[in-house]
């Protein structure tokens, strides 16, 4: 780190620690934050050497528009839903074949799977460059594998969004709480200034839940498991079906895989 990029450094989280004590000061701390529940024991959590997840593209294919899923999702984490695209939050979306999948694309590709629009979220993924970029530790992944944000710990820098090379982050613009269409107490709303994204549905997991997307998906176009547990669904799919992962090139090992 040069001389300039440490001072740089040394600001940015001086004034993040000072942003935190200006806010317990003020009493303005929730009394928990995004991340909280997510470190506290639960009575019967679901666990995991190493979270993954399987999209069967061809259950998605036949399911056309469907779109339970993100819906699901964005239910479960008040996620608001802004008019003007440059305001979107994103947990979980869809995205055209040649976008989610460069480099492995090309013209013989089957018709249905080139015209497809694909689900796509955060890979989780085991060398994440997010995690490395953020000057305040407010992302982290987890002994498990899931990538955590504490929404609370975040100053808005936004590296974690310039890093990520799937678009997976999503910064508040706006203050998100008026555009929550139907808020639950389950989840933390956030506020303006800062990053958020999928987080594998860490507070669900902690309560004994799959997550949200792989609950409402009547298709069972996805599936959740242990990697590392040879006898889980993933590693059954990933043994009977050939897959491919989102820009495998860039070594970001990410733990979302694609039947297609
Ligand atoms: Fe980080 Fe993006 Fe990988 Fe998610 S997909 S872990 S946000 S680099």
């Amino acid at each position: 780190m040069s001389g300039i990029d440490r001072r740089k450094f040394l600001t940015i989280a001086g004034l993040s620690a000072a942003a935190a004590i200006g806010r317990k000061t003020l009493g303005q701390t929730p009394s928990s934050s995004a991340s909280d529940w997510a470190r506290l024991p639960e009575e019967n959590p679901l666990t995991a050497h190493r979270w993954a997840m399987v999209v069967d593209l061809k259950k998605c294919r036949e399911e056309g528009d469907c779109t339970k899923c993100i819906e699901a999702c964005h239910l479960a984490h008040n996620v608001p839903r802004f008019d003007n695209p440059k305001d979107e939050i994103k947990w979980i979306w869809k995205e055209e074949y040649e976008s989610a999948f460069p480099m492995q694309e090309h013209h013989f590709v089957q018709k249905d799977l080139n015209r497809q629009h694909v689900l796509v979220f955060c890979n989780h993924c085991d060398n994440p460059p997010c995690v490395r970029v953020c000057p305040t530790k407010s992302t982290w992944r987890r002994d498990d594998g899931i990538v955590m944000m504490d929404m609370h710990r975040c100053i808005g820098c936004r590296y974690c969004v310039a890093a990520c090379p799937y678009g997976s982050r999503s910064f508040n613009w706006r203050d998100p709480r008026p555009f929550i269409e139907k808020a639950t107490a389950d989840f933390p709303t956030r506020s303006r200034g800062v990053v958020e994204k999928c987080n594998f549905c860490a507070e669900r997991l902690s309560r004994g839940q799959l997550p949200a997307c792989v609950e409402a998906c009547e298709a069972g176009a996805l599936t959740f498991g242990d990697l590392e547990d040879p006898d889980s669904p993933v590693r059954e799919l990933l043994s009977r079906n050939f897959t491919i992962r989102r820009k495998p090139n860039l070594g970001t090992q990410p733990e979302v895989y694609y039947i297609v």
